[in-house]
């Protein structure tokens, strides 16, 4: 998908969109077809055939639940809700996943702020953030989740012990599609920031200067004012 979204720069958000899902959900298919034109052809019943098929069924799966994801509507109106509760969760959520890799997931201190916002849509934006940590930590470590206020902003900071972002494809990340693992979808960034976008509020990369890096989530406090979203 890399090389067609380098051209793409000028296409909108949909157009890229609309061209990364056509490519990716074009190569499993060609590969599954192959794969049952030489079942059906009885050249070689190869049980492995069944299993590569799955998974590229299973690719294509992942990719089109990402995307449903992004296409649903924002029937909920925001409320005011416990950023504590709301990063708790997702620390439930991930636990099992950070404990097999003997990572730590440390909240700093209490979070006592409520930002105003749809809850699932914010706990989406945490899920993508700390996963990705998880998943770019190779050696046991910690992952530190604290809060930082402004006047104006409550910041959220996710911050890992991986190898870091490199310089080079640091401004592709949030890119649809773009993605550095085996079995990425590369959509997690670029939904968490349309979604910190939706709330008023923003997603910043930073790197850490022992290592690793960190993500940045500020809401604005006011949002209460400036949303139309307010019954
Ligand atoms: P995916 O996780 O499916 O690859 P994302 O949009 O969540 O898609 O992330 C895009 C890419 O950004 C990842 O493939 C990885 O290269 C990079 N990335 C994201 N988070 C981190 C992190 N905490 N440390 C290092 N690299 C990261
Ligand atoms: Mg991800």
């Amino acid at each position: 998908a890399e090389k067609l979204l380098i051209r793409s720069e000028k296409m909108s958000i949909a157009g890229q969109l609309a061209a990364g899902v056509a490519h990716e959900i074009r190569n499993p298919l060609t590969s599954i077809k192959g794969f049952l034109q030489l079942l059906q052809a009885g050249i070689n019943r190869n049980e492995e055939y069944y299993k590569i098929m799955i998974e590229e069924i299973e690719k294509m799966e992942k990719i089109t639940s990402e995307l449903l994801f992004i296409s649903k509507p924002l029937t909920d109106l925001k409320r005011p809700e416990s950023l504590q509760e709301m990063v708790n969760d997702t620390v439930n959520l991930l636990q099992t996943q950070a404990k097999l890799k003997n990572i730590q997931i440390v909240v700093e201190q209490p979070i006592v702020e409520s930002i105003y916002c749809d809850k699932s849509q914010i706990k989406q934006v945490f899920l993508n953030i700390v996963k990705n940590a998880i998943e770019a930590m190779e050696e046991p470590g910690k992952i530190t989740i604290s809060v930082q206020n402004t006047n104006d902003y409550v910041n959220i900071h996710i911050s890992d012990e991986g190898p870091g972002i490199p310089e080079e494809i640091l401004h592709k990340l949030g890119e649809p599609f773009f993605t550095t693992k085996q079995n990425g979808t590369g959509l997690g960034i670029m939904i968490s920031k349309n979604i910190m976008e939706d709330h008023h509020g923003s997603l910043e990369i930073y790197k850490n200067k022992e290592k690793g890096s960190t993500f940045k989530l500020s809401f604005p406090k006011e949002l209460k004012k400036i949303s139309n979203d307010v019954p």
